[in-house]
């Protein structure tokens, strides 16, 4: 490792860093000009030389690199990174000797201590995500500590960083062990998912949607119509038509979710020739929905938080509004809007007075029934509350 280098951080600042905030930012620091390359391990000092903390320096969209330690005379090495995993590990036991749920996030960044990376597990395979180059320059330790710490039948990865922390396939996904099927099959709740482990930047499934999934199976689809927007592989209208709704639709843009989001019911025994799956942009479905005066008993709203299309370009912060209002109007009364967004911008409160907004402008009525946020495996800090990213809320149209 190259010498570990001291950055200055503002006076304002210290008592953040003293106080566990895990994400460093270059207005931050005095002497950021000090540091050359991604990769660096640093370790920040206040304005009288005393130590803070140890982090390594990789850019992402939030900031500039992520705390690694308290300890002045840590070594950011294999055996460093072995105790974090294995302390992960332990967080999830319970996960493990669950026969029901076979996929599963294992270490979910600074949540687990170590900012820009998150592992999957899929049985038996390994998924690591880097999002900087910073982090990815650890590769050869990290790697060695996962596979000090568990069995495995193989270990994929998928680099996440370009300018805009979108997917670098330009080398092999697959590490190392027996390659995966494509697709091989997971569970979650008893429900199958097809998972593709080197098939571009996502595998088939969102880890993170787990419980409410299973809110939908189990509180909300009986006997009832859902409406999947923006459904990629069609997840929650499986999980919907195990639940026994009458008929799922599922509408993505995406051409390949037909064939993906048939796969997904024909792996649950369910014969996708009964449900709904549409190629198109959700918000012509919308009018479409309207003129022909379609009603849902249940919509599910789960758009990327930001996504440019042909037509349009829609930002979760500026335009989830818009979004709910097309939702209400094609809802049953009575029935319920499954609200979902992962976009960090905003929180839980702001989301609520878009929910709000909404239902005001249409002079509607409503009530929550439940929320949802990151599950346990998706584990945050306390003094990170932004890396809680996902806000899910069970919504009923009264009127
Ligand atoms: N709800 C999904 C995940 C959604 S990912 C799940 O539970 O797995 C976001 C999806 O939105 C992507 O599949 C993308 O193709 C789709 N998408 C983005 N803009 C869209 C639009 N205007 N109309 C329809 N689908 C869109």
């Amino acid at each position: 490792m190259t010498q570990e280098i001291d950055l200055i951080v503002k006076s304002e600042f210290t008592r953040d860093y003293r106080d566990g905030y895990p994400l460093i930012s270059k207005e931050s620091i005095l002497n950021w000009d000090d540091v050359k390359e991604e990769g660096s391990v640093i370790n920040l000092v206040d304005e009288k030389g005393k130590f803070i903390l140890k982090a390594y320096h990789g850019v992402q969209n939030k900031g500039y690199g992520w705390a690694l330690s308290t300890n002045i005379d840590e070594k950011i090495d294999t055996l460093f990174f072995t105790k974090k995993i294995k302390s992960a590990l332990e967080y999830r036991k319970d996960y493990y000797s669950d026969e029901s749920t076979t996929a599963f996030r294992v270490f979910n960044g600074e949540g687990d201590g170590i900012g820009g990376l998150t592992i999957d597990y899929f049985d038996g395979f390994y998924l690591l995500t880097w999002y900087s180059l910073g982090i990815y320059k650890f590769k050869s330790s990290i790697l060695e500590a996962l596979k000090n710490s568990v069995e495995y039948k193989g270990i994929y990865q998928k680099k996440r960083f370009d300018s805009k922390g979108k997917y670098l396939g330009d080398e092999n996904d697959f590490i190392c062990g027996d390659e995966a099927q494509a697709p091989i099959l997971v569970k979650e709740n008893g429900i199958n998912f097809a998972i593709y482990l080197d098939d571009g930047a996502m595998v088939g499934l969102f880890l993170d949607q787990r419980d409410v999934r299973k809110t939908i199976r189990d509180k909300y689809a009986k006997g009832k119509s859902i409406l999947n927007t923006f459904s990629y592989t069609g997840a929650f209208s499986v999980a919907a038509a195990l639940g026994g709704s009458t008929k799922t639709t599922s509408v993505d843009l995406a051409k390949r979710s037909l064939k993906k989001t048939s796969q997904q019911f024909e792996v649950n025994n369910i014969d996708s020739n009964c449900q709904d799956i549409i190629v198109e942009d959700v918000f012509n479905y919308f009018k479409y929905a309207l003129k022909k005066k379609l009603l849902f008993d249940l919509v599910v709203l789960d758009p990327p938080s930001f996504a440019r299309s042909k037509k349009r370009t829609f930002s979760a912060s500026k335009d989830y509004v818009n979004l709910l209002k097309e939702a209400i109007q094609i809802t049953k009364k009575g029935g319920i809007i499954v609200a979902s967004t992962n976009s960090a911008n905003f929180n839980m409160m702001t989301f609520s007075d878009f929910i709000a907004k909404a239902f005001k402008e249409l002079n509607g009525k409503y009530e929550i029934k439940e929320r949802f946020s990151l599950p346990k495996d998706f584990r945050v800090l306390k003094k990170f509350q932004e890396g809680n990213y996902l806000k899910v809320v069970f919504i009923k149209r009264v009127k």
